[in-house]
């Protein structure tokens, strides 16, 4: 016979077994949920761009005649804007499925602190509005750092051109460097169309977008892969934003200036 005492230990461990259980189906039904929502986002990211690339190379297919070349390089152009806009999303599909798996490896190297941002300004300058402008500083040739490149690069890259994608034209995009205390702190201001506030707490997760981006294109993951990387690398990222006014980013790594 058992005894109570064995009876409430057994009670116990299969309560335990049922909730583990549980907790396995719910995280199953989550990956579920997740996978889903990926391929819907996959096939609706991708279709569009896609079915115009088809309509543009068929019709600089068409466009033999000499006096045809400016309608054909048009089109040829149009196919290369989507080409590397599909490219763009691919990696950032590509950059969740490597943190997701844990297979991100981090490179620090020594390297000037002006070469990521000339490069950064370099790709955001032909993203620019009509009337955009970015400052930028340009008294840091001094500042060589340590840190991983590519992950400065990316991040800077996302906020600069989501502080270009989400204001109007003639407006004004600051990015300002600070350094203290071996903490390097990145601020990028915008004058566009800001946060509504009610919508602030979800920016960081994935594919979400706020209502009043959804006229640009976009699938919501950039600045979950910023946070990410940086909360990795022992950054941080934080925001104010006004709807109408703009936004405010601001962005801290860890670092030493050699
Ligand atoms: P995406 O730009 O592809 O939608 P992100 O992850 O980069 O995805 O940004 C998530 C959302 O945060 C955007 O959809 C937008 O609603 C909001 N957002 C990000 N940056 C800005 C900004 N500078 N100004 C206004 N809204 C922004």
């Amino acid at each position: 016979h058992s005894t109570i005492e064995e009876l409430k230990e057994e009670v116990k461990l299969r309560m335990e077994a049922e909730a583990k259980a549980k907790e396995a189906l719910e995280k199953e039904r989550d990956l579920n949920e997740l996978k889903t929502k990926f391929l819907s986002l996959v096939s609706h990211e991708f279709k569009t761009p896609l079915s115009g690339i088809l309509t543009s190379a068929t019709l600089a297919g068409k466009y033999t005649q000499t006096e045809q070349q400016e309608k054909r390089e048009k089109h040829l152009g149009t196919i290369k804007n989507k080409v590397k806009y599909l490219n763009n999303i691919l990696n950032d599909f590509l950059s969740i499925e490597r943190l997701e798996t844990g297979k991100v490896c981090y490179k620090y190297s020594s390297f000037p602190l002006s070469k990521v941002i000339n490069e950064v300004i370099y790709n955001a300058n032909m993203l620019l509005k009509d009337g955009q402008r970015i400052n930028y500083p340009k008294d840091i040739d001094g500042y060589v750092i340590e840190f991983d490149e590519k992950i400065l690069e990316l991040v800077l890259s996302n906020l600069i051109n989501n502080a270009i994608k989400y204001s109007g034209e003639h407006t004004t995009i600051d990015l300002e460097v600070g350094f203290e205390d071996n903490i390097l702190t990145f601020t990028i201001i915008d004058q566009g169309i800001g946060i509504p506030e009610k919508e602030q707490g979800f920016i960081f997760k994935r594919y979400f977008r706020a209502e009043n981006a959804l006229l640009d294109q976009g699938t919501g993951i950039g600045l979950n892969i910023v946070k990410t990387h940086l909360e990795n690398l022992g950054g941080s990222i934080i925001f104010k934003s006004e709807e109408n006014q703009g936004s405010t980013f601001t962005v801290t790594i860890p670092t030493t200036n050699t």
